[in-house]
């Protein structure tokens, strides 16, 4: 009995010791492999028009988190800090202004603290001056924002949105089922029936080397296309300005521009706390990736890289 107790604690410990191998393993650095991915990534002739619109673009820091690099990205250095940025964007297009995503709003600790226990104990969050009173501050009246997109439904995109009481907000039909089908962590249940959704699909066929997007006002100024992984109906967001700037906002796709520079993913951990499907996330980081390569110029701001954050007027300053 004493030696099959020894030999089942003998067991016991390899297999630990293998878990623990294992996960530390899931934090090497490691890139993505592009020549592996080149599946649906022929570019369509889609480069925006000489005529575009007069559009402005400014970016309001509303709260941050404080985490590990090596847990933003699989390449983050150990022991160094990750300022995570929460932000939302506001675009002033000649038809209408609107948001594409709403920061940490006023409630945010309601939101914070309806999240599973482990992700609260990850989520070291600082408050900030949520957009609403940003705006407020800034001589916009928050009314006057009818419309918000998001790149996808998680807490930290999506508390603001309380902030803008009569506003609709818009998402891909895709998320909204996202929603519906799932125990999403955090108040969006709760929420959802409240909020004033009007979703959306992406009609407007290729564009760039996505296979369908959606061109907001048939102007070629904003462009909406799909980025599923993170959430089913995650997306990205192209705003071309009359200079010639290329901003694509994506949302939770990787935390950091490393992970769509190098490309490199979330550690195993992150992305089992995060992700819905890693493979459609990798597969969309290569996607993002070659945009790059392609145009060295363009401006990819996720969505909560903070040091790509300053590099973006931020209100009262305007992109235009
Ligand atoms: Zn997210
Ligand atoms: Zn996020």
């Amino acid at each position: 009995m004493k030696k099959f107790l020894k030999l089942a604690l003998k067991i016991a410990g390899l297999i630990l010791i293998l878990a623990l191998a294992l996960l530390a393993y899931s934090f090497i650095p490691m890139k993505l492999d592009v020549a592996a991915d080149q599946n649906g990534n022929s570019f369509s002739s889609t480069t925006p028009s000489a005529n575009l619109p007069e559009v402005k673009l400014s970016l309001m820091k509303a709260g941050k988190m404080l985490s590990q690099q090596s847990f933003s990205w699989r390449g983050g250095k150990w022991g160094e800090t990750y300022e995570s940025g929460m932000a939302a964007i506001l675009v002033e297009h000649p038809q209408m202004s609107f948001l594409y995503d709403a920061g940490f709003g006023a409630n945010v600790d309601a939101h914070a603290n309806a999240m599973p226990w482990l992700m609260k104990k990850l989520a070291n969050y600082v408050k900030e001056v949520p957009a609403a009173e940003q705006l407020r501050q800034n001589g916009i009246a928050p009314e006057s924002i009818k419309t918000i997109f998001i790149s996808h439904s998680h807490w930290d995109h999506i508390s603001g949105l309380e902030d803008f009481p009569g506003a609709e907000v818009r998402m891909p039909s895709a998320e909204m089922e996202f929603i519906r089908a799932h125990k999403m962590p955090g108040l969006i249940d709760q929420m959802i029936d409240k909020l004033n959704v009007k979703t959306f699909e992406f009609t407007d066929g290729p564009y760039e080397n996505f296979d369908r997007s959606l061109d907001l006002f048939k102007d070629g100024s904003i462009v909406f296309v799909p980025l599923p992984g993170h959430t089913d109906g995650s997306n990205a967001m192209f705003v071309n300005l009359r200079s010639g700037k290329r901003f694509l906002f994506i949302g939770d796709l990787t935390w950091a521009l490393e992970g769509v520079q190098l490309p490199a993913e979330r550690p195993w951990m992150a992305r089992k706390l995060v992700d819905y499907d890693d493979a459609e996330v990798r597969h969309a980081i290569i996607k993002v990736h070659l945009l790059m390569q392609k145009y060295p110029d363009l401006v990819v701001v996720p969505a909560h890289d903070r040091r790509v954050h300053n590099r973006v007027a931020n209100l009262p300053n305007f992109e235009r």
